[in-house]
């Protein structure tokens, strides 16, 4: 008998504890092979004044087995509670965020037939890196931070899922015609990275259409790659529109462990009446077996549930009297599932798990050290004088004796030396000095002497950003308008 794969369960909250039963009942029946250590998280935790959700001791048992099947909980009301998902998404460094979002027409209702589709999403850095600050009256920031190895882990994870799962095409979404520096790195590691994959179908498309298409055409997708924000928009856009968010699971892959779970809430509108559909965990169930090399069991769920499916065995959330043939709870439809293990769909096409041999994921590294050169500063200024911008721009004028005032801008449009809009008003401007001649690198001696000048002339300086080229190229753009 293979050797047993720990797995820490969590039961949840709402309708968690049903459909947990109802899956672990499923994967026992299959024969898959876990050893299962159970920890509680969740309201109960949160009510016993632990912040997270989650004890140290269930940590533990985490950070041994490193594959986690979460049933949903509830986020209590009211503040001072943290994300238990944010949590083990930072403790077990989970990068991939992987949701397949698949129609099962004419089974259930769908607007999209013919939708089977994979959101690979990254899901560490971004704008979720959760970097703010209030730097004006009128200002508050987000920083969007991208970096070489974040982008090519997933993109190499989004390839390799095509390559193992016999997927044929990756969709790259970005917005890189507007931001060409972090956006454009992921475009471009992507084209890089796709070169090693000839056989695979490689497309780029803006967020913006590529939403639109997903929503409209999802069928023309096959596995979409995409960093943190985006991929938390389409991913639901897909879910939805596949009709499927009851049914969808989804894995959350990292370096030092697994997550698997349901794409849904605690539902706790409809907890303890055992009518809630347990699709969504079994298929997250399904990808943790495939993460453990359990294929075979894997398949012969997944085969079985689609069977069910088709045989109109089906929740009252996916019930419809033109295709169901009996409304089950969740015992019953779980029974369902059991009886079928073994057989195949008839309709749709069976699942052959394990065929495209384990997923090859080299350790990617930081870029070797570039040839930098310090060309300039952006100092940000928080100033809202009366004055027109000439007067602010005569006295950095004055002020940076050896470096240039090169421009002016509010948020990215250009004020100073020509005016890209006119009556541009605010209280938050960058002021982006250089090198006052063009061949002489600027030194962080000049960026200190300039900030001491400022505050003595009583600017506030609220924030500085320095200008490199890297192997001579710019590492920084210039403001709309210039
Ligand atoms: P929800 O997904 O729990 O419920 C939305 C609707 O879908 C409800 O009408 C519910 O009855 C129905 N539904 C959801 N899952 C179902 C299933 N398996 N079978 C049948 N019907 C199902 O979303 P919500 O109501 O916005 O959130 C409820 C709680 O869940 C909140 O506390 C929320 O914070 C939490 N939540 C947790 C997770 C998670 O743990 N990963 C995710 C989302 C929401």
């Amino acid at each position: 008998m293979a050797q047993k794969s720990p797995v820490t369960v969590a039961h949840g909250d709402g309708i968690g504890p049903e459909i947990m039963d109802a899956v672990l009942k499923i994967l026992d029946a299959a024969g898959a092979q876990l050893a299962i250590e159970t920890i509680e998280i969740g309201e109960k935790v949160y009510k016993k004044g632990v912040p997270s959700g989650i004890e140290d001791k269930s940590w533990e048992s985490l950070r041994r087995t490193q594959c986690f099947l979460k049933a949903p909980i509830t986020t209590p009301q009211g503040g001072g509670f943290k994300s238990l998902n944010v949590t083990v998404r930072k403790s077990l460094a989970l990068y991939a965020n992987v949701r397949p979002c698949v129609s099962y027409h004419p089974y259930v209702r769908t607007t999209q037939p013919t939708m089977n589709m994979v959101i690979v999403r990254e899901n560490e850095e971004d704008l979720y890196a959760g970097i703010e600050h209030q730097q004006t009256d009128n200002v508050v920031q987000c920083l969007k931070l991208i970096s070489h190895t974040g982008s090519e882990r997933i993109i190499r994870y989004a390839f390799e899922y095509a390559r193992t799962n016999g997927r044929k095409k990756v969709t790259c979404i970005s917005k890189d015609n507007i931001m060409k520096l972090t956006d454009g790195l992921f475009h471009k590691t992507f084209d890089r990275v796709a070169k090693e994959y000839p056989n695979i179908e490689t497309n780029h498309l803006i967020v913006d259409i590529g939403a639109a298409k997903i929503a409209a055409a999802p069928h023309i997708f096959d596995v979409v790659v995409t960093e943190n924000l985006y991929g938390d928009i389409i991913s639901d856009i897909a879910a939805e529109v596949a009709g499927s968010v009851g049914l969808c699971g989804s894995s959350n892959i990292g370096k030092h462990g697994a997550m698997f779970e349901a794409i849904h809430g605690s539902a706790p509108d409809i907890a303890g009446k055992g009518i809630a559909n347990p699709s969504g965990l079994l298929n997250a169930a399904v990808m943790m077996l495939q993460h453990l090399h359990q294929e075979k069991v894997a398949e012969k769920i997944h085969n079985a549930w689609l069977r069910t499916i088709e045989d109109g065995v089906h929740t009252g959330d996916i019930f419809n009297p033109q295709v169901s043939t009996q409304r089950a709870g969740t015992k019953e439809f779980a029974q369902a599932v059991i009886e079928r293990l073994g057989e195949q769909p008839r309709y749709f096409k069976p699942v052959i798990f394990g065929e495209g041999g384990k997923m090859q994921l080299p350790e990617v590294a930081v870029p070797a050290a570039a040839v930098k050169k310090l060309e300039g500063v952006d100092i940000f200024l928080h100033w809202r004088g009366d004055a027109p911008i000439e007067t602010l721009a005569n006295q950095l004028k004055a002020l940076s004796n050896s470096l240039k005032l090169s421009s002016i801008d509010s948020r990215g449009l250009l004020v100073w030396p020509q005016a890209a809009a006119q009556g541009e008003s605010g209280d938050h401007w960058r002021c982006r000095f250089t090198a006052a001649n063009d061949t002489a690198p600027v030194t962080h001696e000049q960026i200190i002497h300039l900030l001491q000048s400022i505050s003595k002339a009583g600017l506030d300086f609220i924030k500085t950003e320095n200008l490199y080229s890297f192997n001579g190229t710019r590492g920084f753009t210039v403001a709309q308008g210039q």
